[in-house]
C-alpha cells in the first residue's frame, strides 16, 4: 500500500511513526491534525480542550492573530542569518525582555535544557576558579549533559553516567540544607522558583529571600530557572515577580515563542560575563524565533497587561473550581501553584484519571506521579473551565469507584 493510502486514520499513523521515530516517548495514541483557540483536532476530527498547552508553551492558544501576523511578515522578509550578524527582530526582542525585566542582557538559544547550559556555562565563568554548583532535590532542568545533571532526581540519571561534575543537589525549601552544602568552591545556585516536573511546588518566598541574601554574602549567582514558571504563566511576566526578590540569572524557553521553538538566558550587567567565542547557538536569536518572542510578549503587555490580569482572574476562578470539586471528591488531598500553573495532589496515581480525561476530550499531563497538572492556554476561558471541570469530575467519579490498590 503507498504511504498516501496508509494517511486515513490515526491507528496507521501511529503505525508508521512506531516504526521510524526514536523510541523516547510514552505516547497518547492520538495524531494532532489542528489546533483553534483552546481546543485541538486529531486526526479523525475528535476534539480535545487542551489544558497541557504542549506542556506550558502555547500561552496563546492556536492560531492567535497577532502571533500569526508577526510570523508571516517576517516570513516575507527571511526566517534565518548568523549571528555573524545583527537582526531586528533579535535586537526587538531582546530590548523588550531587558526593559520588562531586572536583566541587562539575553542571549538566545532554542530550548530550555539549553538555556541553563548558558546559565551554567556563565556561572562557571563569573566564579573563576570556584565551579561547584548546588541544585535543588526534585528539580527539573532538561536532557542535556549539564541540565541532565542538574536536575535533582536519580531516574533521569540513570544509565548516563558518568555526569557533569561539581554539582550537589540540596533539599528544596529548606535553607539550612542549602548553606550546608556552600563552600569555598560554589559558584551558583539553580532553584526553579516553582518546581514544574517536581509537582508544581512553589518555593516558600522566606527560603528565597534567605538564599538570596547568602547569595549576595558569598558572592554566588543566584539562577531561576522559569522555563515552565516563566512568560506569564504565573500571571505575572516573569515568576520571580511573584517572590518580591530578584536572581542574577534566569533560563526561559517554553511559553516565550507561544508554540515555535526557542530559548533565552538573561543575567544582570555584573554575571554577564561571556566574551566572544564563549559561547553560541547557530540558530540562537533565529528571526523567525524572536518575531514569534516578540509577538508573545506584546500580547501579555498590550492593554495594560490584560492577559496577564486574566491569568491571574482565570487561575483564581479554575483553583476555587477545584476547591468545589475537592469538597465531593476526598480523592484531592491539595490544590497548588500560582496563575494558571497549577497542580491538584491525588492520593493515588495519575495516569488512569488521564487517560479518561483523553478519552472524554479534556487533555491534561501529569507532574509527578501523583499530581495532575493544569497548564491552559492563557486566553481560557470561564466556559472552557467550567467545560474541563465537568469532565475531570466525571473521571474522578469514575476512578474513585476503583479500589486505590488497583490502581
Ligand atoms: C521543560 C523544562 C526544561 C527543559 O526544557 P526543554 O526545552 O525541554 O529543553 C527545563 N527546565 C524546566 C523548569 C522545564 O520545565
Amino acid at each position: 500500500m503507498s504511504s498516501a493510502m496508509l494517511q486515513d486514520t490515526q491507528t496507521d499513523w501511529i503505525a508508521r511513526g512506531q516504526q521510524v521515530v526514536m523510541n523516547t516517548y510514552g505516547r497518547f495514541p492520538i495524531v494532532i491534525e489542528l489546533g483553534e483557540g483552546c481546543t485541538l483536532f486529531d486526526v479523525n476530527g475528535k476534539s480535545y480542550l487542551d489544558f497541557v498547552s504542549g506542556i506550558a508553551v502555547n500561552n496563546l492558544g492556536y492560531q492567535h492573530p497577532v502571533w500569526m501576523a508577526e510570523l508571516s511578515e517576517q516570513l516575507g522578509k527571511f526566517a534565518h542569518c548568523s549571528n555573524l550578524y545583527w537582526n531586528p527582530p533579535q535586537i526587538e526582542l531582546a530590548e523588550l525582555l531587558t526593559r520588562f525585566s531586572a536583566f541587562d542582557r539575553v542571549f538566545f538559544c532554542n530550548s530550555g535544557a539549553e538555556a541553563v547550559e548558558a546559565a551554567l556555562k556563565l556561572a562557571r565563568k563569573y566564579g573563576k576558579h570556584r565551579k561547584h554548583v548546588i541544585a535543588m532535590e526534585n528539580s527539573f532542568h532538561g536532557r542535556t549533559y549539564g541540565a541532565m545533571t542538574l536536575t535533582g532526581q536519580p531516574k533521569y540519571h540513570k544509565n548516563f553516567e558518568p555526569l557533569v561534575p561539581e554539582i550537589s543537589y540540596a533539599a528544596f525549601n529548606n535553607f539550612e540544607a542549602v548553606s550546608a552544602q556552600v563552600t569555598q568552591e560554589t559558584c551558583a545556585i539553580l532553584i526553579e522558583p516553582i518546581q514544574g516536573e517536581g509537582g508544581i511546588q512553589p518555593a516558600n518566598p522566606d527560603f528565597l529571600k534567605k538564599v538570596r541574601a547568602l547569595c549576595d554574602e558569598k558572592d554566588i549567582v543566584l539562577i531561576f530557572d522559569e522555563v515552565q514558571c516563566g512568560i506569564g504563566r504565573t500571571g505575572k511576566l516573569f515568576g520571580y515577580e511573584n517572590f518580591d526578590m530578584t536572581p542574577d540569572m534566569i533560563a526561559l524557553a517554553k511559553g516565550l515563542g507561544g508554540g515555535f521553538p526557542i530559548g533565552a538566558m538573561m543575567a544582570v550587567e555584573k554575571v554577564a560575563v561571556f566574551e566572544p567565542g564563549d559561547h553560541a547557538s547557530t540558530f540562537g536569536g533565529n528571526a523567525l524565533a524572536c518575531k514569534a518572542g516578540k509577538a508573545v510578549l506584546d500580547t501579555l503587555l498590550m492593554n495594560e497587561q490584560a492577559l496577564l490580569k486574566h491569568t491571574v482572574e482565570i487561575g483564581n476562578y479554575l483553583k476555587s473550581k477545584l476547591a468545589e470539586l475537592q469538597k465531593t471528591q476526598p480523592m484531592i488531598t491539595d490544590i497548588r501553584g500560582m496563575g494558571l500553573m497549577i497542580g491538584i495532589e491525588l492520593d493515588r496515581t495519575v495516569a488512569s484519571t488521564v487517560q479518561k480525561c483523553i478519552e472524554q476530550g479534556l487533555l491534561l499531563v501529569g507532574a509527578g506521579p501523583n499530581v495532575l497538572r493544569f497548564v491552559p492556554p492563557l486566553i481560557v476561558t470561564k466556559t472552557e473551565i467550567d467545560a474541563a471541570i465537568a469532565i475531570l469530575t466525571n473521571v474522578l467519579n469514575e476512578v474513585s469507584q476503583t479500589a486505590r490498590g488497583d490502581i
